[in-house]
């Protein structure tokens, strides 16, 4: 495992941060936190919200009109197509999970049909709160072969160890093509622990020239987030992870975590990767000139 100095070396800390919001998940309610996004317009309106507050990547979940997770591809059209039309540039991530257990696995690949520009690609499975979330071998080539007939990058998404080892056969079987882009989800009860111990171990499983971000779930969001940054990494946050500001404070929006992690990176003299940075950084194709001006601006502002 290399030292932690090694770590900082090599995995290019002068990178641009790239802040990732998760937006909406599929169980966070609104009764838990009013600011969850729910409906297609609140999602947008908070994913635009998100990139003016310097995030380059959204990812976004899905619900019904009662509230619960979908896989609805018109769903995730309309949320993309409200974020296109107010003229941002930012970059629309996905999900596939499905509620991790609730979704079958051909619904679940329904919106890469869409051609995200991202997708996540959860690389194993695991218990996941008081559920099993599967993604089985079978599932997951059949995934990752859509994935790249339709030119989507995955997001990586590890949730222990497993999953890394699982993208690593991908790799070497050439299901999964470079650059690698890995989301460590650290935290979720029946994955590994949100440390620094768990994260360094995991960044050092990865292939070289591997981009990675991590997240951490509930009050390690924000210590595993900066730990990441700290270490050359790149950084979730979001409502979909953690409903919590601090200790007893609800956050009052995706924005306002996205905004924290910005104002940190700040003092730890990285600057925030606008989506143009984040398309160079992750080998995305760019997007016309038309298409980028209003966030990419934004996104350096704070
Ligand atoms: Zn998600």
């Amino acid at each position: 495992m290399p030292s932690l100095f090694e770590t900082m070396a090599t995995l290019g800390s002068t990178d641009p941060v790239i802040v990732s919001a998760a937006l909406t998940g599929s169980w966070p309610t609104k009764a838990q936190n009013p600011a969850v996004p729910i409906t297609e317009p609140e999602i947008a309106g908070a994913a635009l919200a998100c990139a003016a507050a310097g995030a380059a990547i959204v990812h976004v979940h899905v619900r019904d009109d009662d509230g619960v997770v979908t896989c609805d591809p018109a769903r995730y059209a309309r949320v993309r197509a409200l974020i296109e039309a107010a003229g941002s540039d930012v970059i629309v991530n996905m999900s596939t999970g499905g509620g991790a257990g609730r979704t079958g696995d051909a619904e679940r690949m329904a919106p890469i049909d869409l051609a995200p520009e991202i997708a996540s690609f959860d690389c194993g499975s695991l218990n996941f709160g008081t559920g099993v979330f599967v993604n089985s071998p079978a599932f997951l080539d059949v995934l990752a072969a859509r994935m790249t007939e339709r030119g989507v990058r995955p997001e990586i998404e590890c949730f222990e160890p497993g999953h890394v080892w699982n993208a690593l056969r991908l790799i070497e079987a050439g299901a999964l093509t470079p650059p690698f882009w890995f989301q460590f989800v650290l935290g979720v009860r029946g994955g590994a622990p949100p440390t620094l111990q768990q994260l360094v171990q995991l960044v050092a499983l990865l292939p070289p020239g591997s981009r990675w971000s991590a997240c951490g779930i509930g009050r390690a969001q924000l210590p595993l987030g900066v730990a990441a940054m700290t270490i050359g990494g790149h950084a979730r946050t979001g409502l979909e992870d953690n409903l919590y500001y601090r200790k007893g404070e609800l956050a009052e929006s995706n924005a306002q975590l996205v905004a924290r992690l910005v104002r940190i990176a700040g003092e730890l003299g990285r600057p925030v990767a606008t989506p143009v940075d984040a398309r160079r950084l992750l080998g995305l194709a760019p997007r016309p000139a038309s298409a980028t001006a209003p966030t990419g601006q934004a996104g350096q502002a704070p």
